[in-house]
């Protein structure tokens, strides 16, 4: 069976880092899942969007972040799977290990889809879903705009519903200030207390 944390488990030292490990979980029902968007302060502060397909968390770095305003778009660059368990690491990443830097939890909850496979929509390019979070509520859609092997590159937008004008303003949250959903801490909290073990 093909190991599709390869990449993940390749890029990190589990013997430095507590990030999990973790499996590729039994294969979920395509039709829904959990997602994840964690605040990263690491060589550059960005936000990480996971999105649970098929065992694993389909991830992107979100430079800016998933909007809430209808009509959206925002960066997506795609990273490597990552396993389901990554949806609750908090904590420090240690330095001179990859991705060395915070992390918190800033939204999860569960999504769901139309698409009668997400594996396939996203392989094709183009997914759309809804958001059940705390934060993220509503219809978005990944879209892949360029293709290559290091050089591909999606837009996560929040999709424009009914006829309802956007909110407008395109408030972009303060990855500083901004806190844990699970833990209710901002970054320089989790930092203080380092890495733990
Ligand atoms: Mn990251």
């Amino acid at each position: 069976m093909k190991d599709g944390l390869a990449e993940y488990r390749r890029k990190r030292d589990f013997g430095a880092t507590e990030e999990p490990r973790g499996n590729t979980g039994p294969r979920a029902a395509d039709a829904e899942g959990t997602f994840v968007v964690q605040i990263h302060d690491a060589s550059s502060l960005h936000f990480d969007f996971r999105l649970e397909v098929e065992g694993v968390l389909k991830s992107w770095a979100v430079p800016k972040g998933p909007s809430r305003d209808p009509g959206e778009r925002r960066l997506a660059m795609p990273t490597e799977d990552h396993p389901l368990g990554y949806a609750q690491f908090e904590g420090v990443i240690p330095s001179g290990q990859y991705g060395a830097g915070t992390v918190i939890v800033w939204d999860e909850g569960a999504y769901s889809t139309d698409e009668p496979s997400m594996a396939e929509a996203l392989a094709r390019g183009h997914a759309s879903f809804c958001l059940h979070g705390h934060k993220l509520r509503g219809a978005y859609t990944l879209i892949r705009t360029r293709q290559g092997a290091d050089r591909e590159a999606w837009l996560l937008l929040r999709k424009r519903e009914g006829r309802r004008r956007a909110a407008g303003g395109g408030h972009a949250v303060d990855p500083a200030r901004a806190r844990s959903v699970l833990t209710r801490r901002t970054l320089r909290q989790v930092a203080a207390e380092g890495p733990q073990g």
